[in-house]
């Protein structure tokens, strides 16, 4: 059997669910296929969306749009702003979300988005044109399924591997099979292809844990979320995290099983990410620590089950649950499973372009862990980009009826790409595209250069309008951004304008400790100090307040944004000189002008990587690895600047 479709996602994890909705949204006649219908937007590892720099993605997938962030705030059982202590780049919201009540409400919202039509079913070949474009897919059931667009979000299933101790079992993940076909296929293409490894720690019975020996962690509760749309506050029960340590006698079982761990014995000889080691690794890496700390972190409002972050680990079942019993408020631990760790086939992002559309095979796009990264949010702002990508290359001809180009070369009109000055979403995928990856890629703050100028607060000031234009961004999302930045902008101008004097304000800042003043100035400059905020401004002066007041809906996000632009103005100026100053190579397009092979000048690692890359302006040529200034100047002699 055969059926049509403009867009087909296939594989329903945080990539795909978002990709399809918004493909669907924008009008894509859209198939989201997926191996177990009970199992979208599965949470492979932690219930938890959000923390550093995953937060501000999630803010940007939202005011673009987005699904995930608006499903987090429905399901949130604990909220929490990190990194408060530091300046407002830094801000990044995290939550615990109710892993059930995540894939139900993800269920929900996709059921109920008209184009949208999701079928149970394991992709396990694409329909290949010519060797050049892709025109469909082919199941397990039998069945055929024609598109424009295919995007694959198969995350960690490609020929998935599983490993806890010696055992070693074949799977996407736990308890689900493994996906076969697509890799070979891909590979017998010219499509290159490596393999990382990622773990996830021990699920507990929370009955078994004796929390009076742990420290708790409770949320916040204030206005801070992460979707800009206005509703109401979290509809579920907030509960507390627990943080605990391990100790020497946890370690030293660790030790008597690292002969029979996979990542030691020679079993596993993919690479797993750095940044977030088992168990095993780092009593390895930092032997000389005598405690590592670990948080027990709920999985549910209804539930007993605990997840143990900073315990990931494939050491035999047998170890992880003695080494757990060393801790003493795991004396008397049950668990439901070990932690176990996972190899799979990945495709180095490098082969792709900006709209993540696949150099090699036009209208294929990949996204999420297929291409190397890690996360949630990664994965869920790489699926939104390809679904939006998806959908315009599937409808990019039908404005003037021109036949669809045989050889699917892409047409710039119909692609939507984010900078790295406007979004980590844009940081994020030029990272992919232009340097690729070495180990499970994973955002974090200090791989964006803008930062101040990507803040949490801001992402519906930077972005929700280019939505607005493509269609996604609905007319009351771009309403509500409208009304934000009408206030906002009224009370910085209320700021600049109204002047105090000395004889008003001294005893004030002194009773807060801030230094008196001298001579008369606007407010604004009071609200640079650091001892002073709006609220403790508005508090003294009334007509302050009354101008507060005035705001009628979200006054207390819109009075912080309008309080870090005032607080960041003289860091947010230069940042926005520095990023326009690198636009100008940007905006200079060089992909199909050279042989970068004949041109002599070019050191031989410069004619080797861009050919491979084949950038698509200076500006990315200029961020690839091993590429110089002086490989830069080169071609920017030949262009004739
Ligand atoms: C064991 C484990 C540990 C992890 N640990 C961490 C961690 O510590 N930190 C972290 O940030 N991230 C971790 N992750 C990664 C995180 O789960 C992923 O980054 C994220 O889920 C990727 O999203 P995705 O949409 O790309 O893929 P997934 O969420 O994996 O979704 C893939 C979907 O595709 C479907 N599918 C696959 N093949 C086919 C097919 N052929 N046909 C139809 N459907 C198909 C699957 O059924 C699934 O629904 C871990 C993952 C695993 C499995």
């Amino acid at each position: 059997m055969t059926f049509n479709y403009d867009v087909i996602i296939v594989g329903a994890g945080h990539a795909g669910c978002d990709a399809a909705a918004a493909a669907a949204r924008l009008g894509s006649k859209t198939l989201l296929i997926t191996m177990d219908m009970n199992k979208i937007a599965q949470m492979s590892c932690n219930p938890a969306v959000g923390g550093i720099a995953k937060g501000q993605i999630v803010r940007e997938i939202d005011a673009l749009g987005g699904q995930m962030g608006i499903v987090t705030d429905l399901t949130a059982i604990q909220f929490r702003m990190l990194n408060r202590s530091k300046g407002p780049a830094m801000w990044s919201p995290r939550a615990q979300s109710d892993r059930a009540k995540f894939t139900e409400t993800w269920r929900e919202t996709l059921d109920s988005i008209p184009n949208l039509f999701i079928w149970q079913d394991t992709v396990t070949e694409l329909v290949i044109k010519n060797k050049s474009r892709v025109e469909g897919i082919k199941t397990s059931l039998g069945a055929i399924f024609l598109a424009r667009s295919v995007v694959l979000t198969v995350g960690t299933f490609l020929n998935g591997l599983m490993h806890v101790g010696k055992a070693q079992i074949s799977g996407g993940r736990m308890a689900e099979p493994a996906s076969f076909g697509l890799t070979e296929q891909l590979q017998s293409l010219g499509f290159e292809v490596d393999r990382m490894k990622t773990g996830t720690p021990v699920r507990i019975d929370g009955r078994s844990v004796d929390f009076s020996l742990t420290g708790e962690q409770v949320g916040e509760a204030d206005f801070h979320k992460f979707s800009y749309l206005d509703f109401t506050p979290r509809p579920l029960k907030q509960l507390s995290c627990w943080t605990l340590y391990t100790n020497e006698a946890c370690h030293d079982v660790l030790q008597k099983g690292l002969k029979d761990s996979p990542l030691y014995n020679g079993q596993i000889m993919s690479i797993g990410p750095r940044y977030c080691p088992s168990i095993e690794t780092k009593i390895v890496t930092f032997a000389d620590k005598l405690q590592h700390q670990l948080f027990l972190e709920p999985e549910g409002e209804n539930t007993q089950e605990y997840y143990l972050n900073g315990f990931s680990s494939s050491l035999p079942l047998s170890i992880q649950l003695e080494a757990l019993q060393k801790i003493p408020a795991f004396k008397n631990i049950h668990i439901y499973r070990p932690g176990y760790a996972i190899e799979y086939d990945f495709f180095p992002p490098t082969q792709l372009n900006h709209t993540l559309e696949t150099k090699r095979i036009a209208n294929l796009f990949f996204a999420g862990q297929i291409n190397g990264t890690t996360g949630y949010e990664e994965a869920a702002a790489q699926g939104l980009m390809a679904g939006i990508n998806a959908h315009l290359k599937a409808h990019s001809f039908d404005s003037d009826k021109t036949p669809r180009d045989e050889s699917g070369s892409s047409n710039s009109d119909s692609e939507f790409v984010l900078k790295r000055d406007e979004a980590y979403i844009g940081v994020l995928i030029d990272d992919l595209v232009t340097k690729g990856v070495d180990e499970p890629y994973r955002m974090f703050t200090s791989r964006a250069e803008y930062r101040i100028l990507l803040r949490q607060d801001d992402a519906d000031r930077r972005l929700t309008a280019k939505s607005h234009d493509l269609g996604l961004a609905d007319a009351s999302r771009y309403a509500l951004l409208k009304e934000k930045e009408v206030q906002v902008d009224s009370i910085i101008a209320f700021a600049k304008n109204y002047a105090v004097k000395p004889e008003q304000m001294n005893a004030f800042l002194e009773s807060i400790g801030t230094t008196p003043l001298k001579h008369g100035v606007k407010l604004q400059d009071l609200i640079l100090r650091p001892q002073l905020t709006i609220e403790k401004l508005a508090e003294f002066l009334p007509e302050f307040q009354q101008q507060l007041d005035k705001i009628p809906n979200r006054k207390e996000e819109i009075t912080e944004a309008a309080e870090i632009l005032m607080k960041y103005e003289g860091y947010i100026a230069r940042e926005k000189i520095i990023a326009e100053k690198i636009n100008r190579l940007e905006n200079v397009k060089i992909r199909g002008r050279f042989d970068y092979s004949t041109i002599q000048s070019l050191s031989t690692e410069a004619k080797q990587k861009l050919t491979k890359i084949d950038p698509e302006t200076i500006a990315q040529a200029s961020r690839i690895p091993g590429i110089s200034p002086n490989d830069i100047n080169v071609l920017l002699v030949l262009l004739g600047r």
